[in-house]
């Protein structure tokens, strides 16, 4: 099996001529993953964000072969369906109140097109068919279609690869108050430069709020957020918040632009809103949007092959339902405490630049590039799934973690800092 995987099977950001290894598993419960080779690991990624609830749980398995019985899937054009109703209504409970109207995508990428297209829409129904462009912040990560790459990071992201196809957006420097900071000086000169200079031709700006995932695990100030969207509303321009990563209690709320008491006028979720049980994603916006959209009959441009999937829906209304009865504060706030208390030991460590733990986030940043290969090796053999990419190393466990489990996790870390690494390229989640 592994053979062919090898030869034949794309990983994600792999090489066809050199992969980096992968493990088999044969199933997971709880947090715990079982390989084939008979070994058990501590699943410390939640497979990148999803799993809020752990593996091979009885009531989304249960939610999902009770809609398996009725139906698995049908087409949302022309046709609805409870558990869609019921999943839009919750969503709509969950987030700010001006949210109103909801568009459910297929995954997190397909999320930020349908929101670029909501905010671009918008504008030209507006009569601004010059705001043609989108804001985002250096350091950004938004997803791997075009449009979602365009407001990725240009330096760290793929942009290089695709300059002559990408659209050209507008970037701000990745913000160097830090969570817990007040705006730092820089930050807001280059906010008010960069507003004043490119208003005229920005529909919205897009960004990550609080803590920026992928393109390097950073939590920036509350305050850098709110003069945002004090920005956003002196120029008329909308504010996109991508909670893909953040959303469903990880950073400590239960979306992370309540963090800075603000509310997006389109707000994108995905990843744990299944618990990582099947790909779903949700775009959300105000009467407004909605309604400057469908002015003078125009219509939303978009509508995917699976678009509202039943079972998706079931195990995503089953999982919001298992959020807020687990109190997933307490959870979130448990992990925060045991990542602090832990992750403080590799502060002073000669590999280490920097860590930071944030709700159930712990980073410990290297000083140099992790090789993954060899350091994933250690983590298997030390009975722990981490994987790191770049210079990170970074814990984002199942809100169910037991104790002794995630500060086994912690623990772990140990194992790739020493010796220092070098080497292999980035891999983001
Ligand atoms: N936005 C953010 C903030 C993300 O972290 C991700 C996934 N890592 C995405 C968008 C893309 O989501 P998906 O992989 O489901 O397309």
């Amino acid at each position: 099996m592994l053979a062919f995987d090898r030869a034949h099977i794309w990983h994600p950001y792999t090489s066809m001529t050199d992969p980096l290894p992968v493990y088999a598993v044969e199933s997971a419960t709880g947090c715990h993953f079982n390989l084939a080779d008979g070994r058990r690991l501590i699943d410390g990624m939640s497979s990148w964000w999803c799993a809020i609830h752990g593996y091979n749980h009885p009531r989304l398995n249960q939610a999902v072969s009770t809609q398996l019985s009725s139906m698995a899937h049908v087409m949302f054009g022309g046709l609805t369906h409870e558990p869609a109703v019921t999943l839009c209504r919750k969503l709509i409970d969950l987030t700010p109140a001006n949210l109103q109207h909801v568009f459910l995508a297929d995954s997190g990428s397909v999320t930020v097109e349908v929101a670029m297209k909501m905010a671009l829409q918008y504008q030209s129904a507006k009569g601004r068919k010059h705001r043609c462009r989108l804001m985002a912040l250096r350091g950004a990560y938004h997803g791997d279609t075009f449009g979602a790459m365009s407001v990725c990071d240009p330096v760290n992201g793929m942009h290089k690869l695709f300059t002559e196809t990408l659209q050209q957006q507008r970037f701000l420097p990745r913000p160097n108050s830090r969570f817990g900071e007040p705006l730092s000086v820089r930050d807001r000169e280059m906010l008010d430069v960069l507003f004043a200079a490119h208003h005229e031709e920005l529909a919205a700006v897009i960004v990550e709020p609080i803590v920026q995932g992928a393109g390097g695990m950073w939590f920036y100030s509350v305050a850098y957020l709110q003069a945002v969207r004090a920005l956003c509303d002196r120029y008329g321009l909308l504010l996109i918040a991508d909670e893909i990563a953040t959303g469903f209690g990880r950073t400590g709320k239960l979306f992370a632009c309540e963090h800075a008491g603000i509310t997006p006028d389109i707000l994108c979720v995905g990843k744990a809103l299944t618990g990582g049980y099947l790909t779903l994603a949700a775009t959300l916006t105000t009467a407004d949007v909605a309604m400057g959209i469908s002015h003078e009959g125009g219509v939303l441009m978009h509508g995917p092959t699976f678009m509202g999937n039943p079972l998706a829906c079931a195990a995503a209304n089953a999982s919001l339902d298992l959020l807020l009865e687990n109190h997933w504060q307490q959870q979130v706030t448990g992990i925060e405490t045991i990542l602090r208390d832990e992750m403080a030991a590799y502060k002073d460590h000669q590999a280490v630049a920097e860590v930071r733990v944030l709700g159930a986030i712990g980073v410990v940043e290297c000083k140099v590039e992790v090789d993954v290969a060899r350091v994933q090796q250690r983590f298997v053999d030390a009975g722990v799934w981490i994987r790191p990419f770049g210079k990170l190393i970074y814990l984002m466990p199942p809100f169910i973690i037991s104790e002794p489990d995630l500060r086994t996790l912690c623990r772990s870390v140990a194992v790739a800092l020493d010796p220092p690494d070098a080497g292999q390229g980035p891999e983001r989640p």
